[in-house]
């Protein structure tokens, strides 16, 4: 028989692990899912067994913390699971799970959704070479495994994660051969005000900067990678300077690397909220795409949820409190009392929303970037699409990322579109001189992760197979 449970969780980042615990502790039975083995998500990803001595971290004391208030809570935690597709029914909610290689159900009367964000990689010329990492991704290496990109970086990106990234790996021992950014001086001092919401953060990516600067690393501001050269593997890093838009202006100068981090921005996770039935709005100073929702997470859906970077880049500090508004409001919904709980969290969320929200404006990529991406730049790599191609297609009459997905394939490969749609739509968005937010990406379809078909298909024997007879003629 399926497990029924009150409140299902998939996600369990700072948002999610944070609801599971806020609506368990109210007496409802929660389970909490999530395809990393560990609790913690990105930002507080669990280290490897291998490098549990080394020394602690800000991001890894939070993460432990986080791990033991599971381990002494209620909550029924399922890692290495991945949901790959979610049913409303009359009574609440079917999830169809992958675990140990097979597929499972589980029910739930209502359902939280803290699926987090992915982040957005502008593709250029050389993009796909081996040695070139995702910005973001760079520091699941570092909190997962001590490891490092390689021996001699390039950093590049949006935001406060260049400064972390870079900082990292000075930390681990390796070289930072340049950090590039599209951000000017300007717009960090205009970012100000909101950092001063949360002076603690603030001063820790002051030390990142003023470490880099005391170790004598190039920062090139308001510039962006423009190449990837080398043969088999990243041999050097080609950049230019940005205008105003980030467009591509003046010459292109080199540094010599075996690595790049690269990475403009996240996105968020939308598929899991938009397969349960939510609409999607264009909320560019949250990331772009993101489902609708009321306040403490509340959706039009009767009994769903949303917590986190997946309903809107704001940060770890405000995902973990909006994690505990959604799991109160989800308790309340079920029959507890917490409104006067979520009052007193409010006014600390919105300082934590504010200081979020001023690193989202200053990581989302301006329209000018995409002009970076050249005909022969790879844009899909799953299927092998450059961006003549796609532009050929849109050219064509394909005016919509359904419309390049089907003609294309962009987007139906191994990664789903994770690492294509949103240039997809930016190309249709610039070929067609139309705002982004009239350009949605692909409707959402299962499986939301890969799923083997012999999952699917379950353990048989052909013997076993009924043959059925022929039809009489
Ligand atoms: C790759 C990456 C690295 C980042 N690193 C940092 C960093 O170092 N510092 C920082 O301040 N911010 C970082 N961020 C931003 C940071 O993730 C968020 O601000 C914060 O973690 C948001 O918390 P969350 O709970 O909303 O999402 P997350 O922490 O992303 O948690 C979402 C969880 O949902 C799970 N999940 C998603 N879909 C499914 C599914 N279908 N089935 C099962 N499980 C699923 C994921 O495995 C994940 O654990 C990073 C973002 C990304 C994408």
């Amino acid at each position: 028989m399926t497990e029924h449970v009150d409140i299902a969780v998939i996600g369990a980042g700072p948002a999610g692990a944070n609801a599971a615990l806020a609506a368990s502790r109210h007496g409802l039975s929660v389970t909490l899912l999530d395809e990393q083995s560990k609790p913690g998500g990105q930002v507080w990803r669990a280290r490897s067994a291998a490098i549990l001595d080394a020394p602690s971290t800000p991001e890894s004391a939070a993460g432990g913390a986080l791990r033991q208030r599971l381990q002494n809570s209620a909550v029924a935690r399922l890692g290495d699971t991945r949901v790959w597709q979610i049913e409303r029914t009359e009574d609440g909610w079917v999830l169809h799970l992958l675990r140990q290689g097979r597929v499972e159900q589980r029910r739930a009367r209502a359902l939280v959704i803290a699926t987090g964000a992915r982040e957005f990689v502008q593709p250029v010329p050389g993009w796909t070479t081996p040695g070139v990492l995702g910005l973001a991704g760079a520091t699941a290496l570092f909190k997962q495994d001590l490891t490092l990109p390689g021996q001699r970086t390039v950093v590049s990106g949006t935001g406060p994660l260049v400064f972390f990234v870079a900082a990292e790996i000075r930390r681990l021992g390796g070289e930072v051969a340049g950090v590039i950014t599209p951000n000017g001086r300007g717009d960090w001092l205009r970012a100000l005000p909101a950092m001063l919401s949360r002076p603690d953060l603030l001063l820790r990516g002051a030390r990142w900067v003023a470490d880099l600067m005391l170790a004598g690393v190039p920062i090139h501001w308001r510039h962006a990678v423009s190449t990837v050269a080398g043969d088999g593997r990243v041999a050097a890093v080609g950049f230019r300077p940005l205008d105003a838009d980030w467009s591509p202006v003046g010459a292109e100068r080199g540094i010599a690397a075996d690595s790049l981090c690269l990475g403009n921005g996240l996105i968020p996770a939308v598929e899991a909220a938009e397969l349960a039935g939510v609409a999607l709005e264009h909320r560019p100073e949250l990331g772009g795409w993101l489902p609708r929702r009321g306040a403490d997470g509340e959706t039009e859906v009767p009994g769903l949820f949303l917590c986190g970077d997946g309903a809107g880049i704001r940060g770890a500090a405000a995902a973990e409190i909006d994690g505990r508004l959604t799991g109160l409001r989800a308790a309340q919904h079920l029959g507890a009392e917490t409104a006067s709980e979520r009052a007193a969290l409010r006014p600390r969320y919105a300082r934590a929303a504010r200081f979020g929200m001023a690193m989202t404006a200053l990581s989302m990529p301006r329209k000018g970037l995409a002009e970076l991406t050249t005909p022969d730049t790879i844009v899909c790599r799953c299927e092998s699409l450059t961006g003549g191609v796609i532009a050929a297609e849109i050219a064509a009459g394909a005016g919509s990322t359904n419309a390049v997905k089907s003609g294309l394939r962009a987007g139906m490969g191994a990664c789903g579109g994770k690492f294509c749609q949103t240039a997809v739509a930016r190309m249709i968005a610039a070929a067609e001189d139309r705002a982004e937010a009239e350009v949605p990406p692909p409707t959402a379809r299962p499986p939301l992760r890969p799923v083997p078909v012999s999952a699917l298909a379950g353990e048989f024997d052909y013997s076993d197979l009924p043959i059925p007879k022929p039809a009489p003629l």
